[in-house]
């Protein structure tokens, strides 16, 4: 096995992109994200349309091992918060003007179990509830910034082809992530082809992502994005020229190490105020599809990795790792196959931020380090081509956004 490299790769749209979360026509709502499967499917077409076959070693790296490649969701941010994030009710966001902070309540629910949703806003005097945050962040140096995806939505009349007049009672909207300010960089962009970057989005808009390639694998997307001239197309209404989109690979980026992990998790023990432990938190920024050994889907972690405990062994002996809380839910994941033009299976996924934190004594540690490099490098779970069952080890998320511990001195002083 080659070695993986986990690189930025960038999506800018350079027409409306409409990505429906759901199969109902009815629903006009689009998602803020490109899924890792709408990636690699929508890559994968174009590969094929572009004269390659499924028969072909370079094919079977970039679609179908996920030891050779795994694609990811594409994001307005390159990090997804925590199920544990939480911002405040009336003005949620990383801090700025407008807004109050985002907080992980991770810490603060190990330090005082019993204390859990009881937090309030983190601004001095402002005493609002939290409520659950999750918009993608990147890490600048002035801190934490998180962008949202620009909506637009567009009504369509139906042409009768027949008469070529407005159709009786056809009559629908299409969400996009797009800047609709300009009509004209719309209409310019609906006949294409060759051209890229002509005529952008009138606002740049880039959704952005973490895949992981090895060196024969990123030879390969190499060669592909070269004849394609970087542009794919990607979602729904592709013949009335929306989803294209200029792909380009970023930066590398290191491998966080064990000794990173181990920080950590040692400075969460502390801040938590476990002593002689440390805590592992495992989180799954694109979600993960679990299965137990008879194909059950699982909302545990344990199923996919031996040496874990299950969520139920709350009581395991002290001298064991144990689970300490977990945030997470089932949900159910769609999808079209485009090859078959029909809908795929669905299957049963947690959702993506969801996070599991355990104990792990301090003399335990060394014997799992090993361990939890190759469970970065492998990720969980089924369909991790696309994205799913990446892991996120020991998130610096839970600590850098901690409400910090300060019993009986609340700095708003409301209550
Ligand atoms: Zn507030």
């Amino acid at each position: 096995m080659s070695t993986r490299n986990r690189i930025v790769l960038e999506a800018e749209l350079l027409a409306p992109l409409v990505l429906k979360g759901n199969r109902q026509s009815q629903r006009s709502d689009c998602l803020d994200c490109i899924p890792g499967t709408t990636l690699r499917g929508a890559l994968a077409g174009a590969y094929l349309r572009f004269g390659g076959t499924p028969a072909e070693a370079a094919f079977r790296r970039l679609f179908l091992d996920a030891q050779q490649a795994r694609w990811a969701t594409l994001r307005t941010g390159l990090h997804v918060p925590p199920l544990t994030a939480a911002s405040c009710k009336r003005s949620p966001g990383f801090s700025g003007q407008d807004e109050h902070g985002v907080v992980d309540l991770l810490v603060a629910v190990l330090r005082a179990p019993e204390g859990e949703g009881r937090e309030e806003c983190p601004r001095p005097g402002c005493g609002q509830p939290l409520k659950p945050f999750g918009k993608a962040y990147d890490r600048t140096s002035t801190g934490p910034k998180s962008t949202s995806a620009p909506k637009a939505t567009a009504m369509h009349v139906g042409i009768d082809r027949d008469t070529g007049a407005a159709r009786h009672s056809i009559f629908f909207s299409e969400e996009a992530i797009a800047d609709f300010s300009s009509e004209e960089a719309i209409a310019g962009d609906a006949g294409d082809a060759g051209a890229p970057s002509r005529q952008p989005t009138p606002t740049r808009i880039v959704l952005r992502g973490v895949v992981e390639l090895g060196d024969a694998a990123r030879a390969d997307f190499d060669a592909l994005l070269g004849d394609l001239g970087g542009i794919v197309r990607i979602g729904r209404s592709r013949s009335r020229g929306r989803g294209k989109v200029c792909l380009k690979l970023r930066e590398t980026l290191a491998a966080p190490s064990a000794a990173d992990y181990e920080a950590t998790a040692r400075d969460l023990a502390a801040a938590a105020r476990r002593s002689g432990e440390r805590v592992l938190t495992l989180g799954f920024p694109n979600g993960a599809i679990l299965v137990d050994e008879v194909l059950r889907f699982a909302n545990d972690p344990a199923v996919s990795i031996p040496w874990l405990p299950a969520l139920d062994r709350w009581d395991s002996p002290p001298d064991r790792i144990r689970p300490l809380y977990a945030r997470t839910r089932l949900q159910l994941v769609r999808g079209w196959n485009v090859a078959h033009q029909l809908p795929r299976q669905d299957d049963m996924g947690i959702l993506s931020g969801s996070v599991f934190a355990y104990t792990v004594p301090a003399a335990q540690w060394p014997g799992i380090a090993a361990e939890l490099v190759a469970l970065a490098e492998h990720g969980v779970g089924l369909r991790r081509e696309e994205g799913f069952g990446t892991v996120s080890i020991c998130d610096r998320f839970h600590l850098d956004a901690a409400i910090p511990a300060a019993p009986g001195s609340h700095p708003g002083g409301a209550r």
